[in-house]
C-alpha cells in the first residue's frame, strides 16, 4: 500500500509527484501569485512501521537554498508535539528520513501555528482584559486582528507573520502576550502602565491560510510596502499604518524568522542615515537589554549594518521609524538550530520562540527607559 500524502488544510503546502509504500517524491508549491517558496507543511498517512524517505525535489530552486544546509525538518505524530527528523540536503534534493511511531506523520518547515490556536490566543487575551478589534480586511477578506493592552502614553507595536511561513513569530507572540497578561510580573505591570501595547499577531493572514512562504494573496512581500502601501493590493499594511497614524508609534518591533542564519539577531532602523541620536540610542538599549535577558540572543552575526537596497524604504522597521520618529527593530529567529541555545532534539523550537517572546519584554521596557 502506498502512503497517502496531502496538504489540504490551513497553511498546508506540498505537491506530490510520486509516492510508494515508504517513499515520496515531493515539491514545494510556490506562493500564490508569487515566486517564493520554502515553507512546506503536509500530512502522511499509512506510515506505521515504515522507515520513510520523503524527498523534496525542488529544494535547490527554493527562495533560500542555503537555508537547507544544517537544517532538519520538523515532524509530529499528533500535530501537537514536534521534534526534528534526520534530514540531508544533497544533489539539490532535501531528503527527510523518519520512522513514525504511528500511522500518521505531520511534516513542516517549522512548527505550524494554526488558525484555531490564533483564535484561542485572542479569546484568552480578551478574557484576561485585552481589547480586541479588527483593523481592516486582507485581500481575501480576512480580518486583521489587533489586541491592545495597557493604558500608558507611549505606543508600542508588536507585529508578527508579515512573512507567513515564519511561524516562530506566532510562538514568540504567544510568549510576549503570556507575559503581558501575567499580573504578577513586575516588568509587564510597569510596561502596561507606561505604554499601550498593540499586537498584530497575523499581518499576512492570507499567506498564512494559503501556505505561502512570504507573499500575501496579491503576491506582494508586505514587508516592502510600508512607505506607500497600495490599499487594494496591500490592504493589510494600509490598515495597520492607518491605526498607527491614529495613536502614533514610539517603538515598532517586527518579528521574523531567517531561513539561513542559525542565530537570534536583530536588524535595527539605527542604520538609517536619517536616524536621530535618540532612535539610535533606543535600538542600542533594546540590543543590550535583550542580550542581558536572553541567552539565545547574540549581536555578532546578523545582516550587514547598512541601509542598503532599493527595497529598504518599504521595510516596516525602516518606514515606521521614519514616519513616526520611532525606535524600529526587526527581530529574527532561526529555522535551524540556534548556535547560542542549541537543542539536539527540537532545534530552535516553538518553546524557544515563546520563551524569547517573554524575555523580549525586558528590551521593550529598556527602550521606554522604565528602569531609569
Ligand atoms: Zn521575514
Amino acid at each position: 500500500m502506498s502512503l497517502v500524502i496531502d496538504a489540504d488544510f490551513h497553511g498546508g503546502n506540498i505537491l506530490v509527484e510520486a509516492v510508494g509504500p515508504d517513499f515520496a517524491e515531493l515539491a514545494i508549491r510556490p506562493d500564490s501569485n508569487g515566486a517564493w517558496f520554502q515553507w512546506f507543511y503536509f500530512r502522511v498517512r499509512g506510515a506505521r512501521g515504515r522507515s520513510l524517505r520523503l524527498r523534496i525535489l525542488n529544494a535547490s530552486a527554493s527562495s533560500y537554498p542555503e537555508g537547507w544546509a544544517g537544517y532538519r525538518a520538523c515532524v509530529s505524530a499528533d500535530g501537537e508535539a514536534w521534534t526534528r527528523a534526520d534530514t540531508a540536503y544533497a544533489g539539490g534534493v532535501l531528503e527527510i528520513r523518519h520512522r513514525p511511531p504511528g500511522d500518521e506523520l505531520w511534516v513542516a518547515y517549522f512548527t505550524p501555528y494554526d488558525e484555531r490556536r490564533h483564535q484561542t490566543l485572542r479569546s484568552r487575551a480578551t478574557a484576561a482584559g485585552a481589547r480586541a478589534d479588527v483593523l481592516g480586511r486582507s485581500v481575501d477578506g480576512r480580518p486583521i486582528d489587533r489586541l491592545t493592552l495597557g493604558t500608558g502614553r507611549r505606543q508600542v507595536w508588536l507585529l508578527g507573520r508579515q512573512h507567513s511561513g515564519e511561524t516562530m513569530a506566532s510562538w514568540w507572540m504567544e510568549g510576549a502576550l503570556g507575559r503581558l497578561l501575567d499580573r504578577a510580573d513586575p516588568v509587564a505591570r510597569a510596561l502596561l502602565s507606561a505604554a499601550t501595547v498593540h499586537l498584530v499577531p497575523l499581518v499576512n493572514v492570507d499567506g498564512v491560510a494559503r501556505g505561502n512562504l512570504r507573499g500575501n494573496a496579491a503576491g506582494l512581500d508586505l514587508n516592502r510596502q510600508w512607505h506607500e502601501p497600495d490599499p487594494a493590493r496591500a490592504p493589510e499594511v494600509a490598515a495597520i499604518l492607518a491605526a498607527m497614524d491614529a495613536v502614533g508609534v514610539d517603538l515598532s518591533l517586527d518579528v521574523h524568522g531567517d531561513e539561513t542564519l542559525p542565530h537570534v539577531f536583530l536588524d535595527g532602523a539605527d542604520v538609517d542615515p536619517l536616524a536621530t541620536p535618540s532612535q539610535i540610542e533606543g535600538v542600542a538599549r533594546f540590543r543590550s537589554a535583550l542580550a542581558a535577558a536572553s541567552p539565545a540572543f547574540q549581536t555578532k552575526v546578523g545582516y550587514p549594518p547598512t541601509y542598503a537596497g532599493d527595497e529598504a524604504p518599504g521595510m516596516c522597521t525602516r518606514a515606521v521609524a521614519r514616519r513616526f520618529g520611532a525606535v524600529g527593530v526587526t527581530l529574527e529567529m532561526p529555522f535551524k538550530d540556534s548556535v547560542e541555545a542549541p537543542d539536539a532534539v527540537a532545534g530552535w523550537s516553538a518553546g524557544a520562540s515563546r520563551r524569547l517572546g517573554g524575555e523580549t519584554l525586558a528590551a521593550v521596557a529598556a527602550v521606554l527607559q522604565l528602569d531609569a
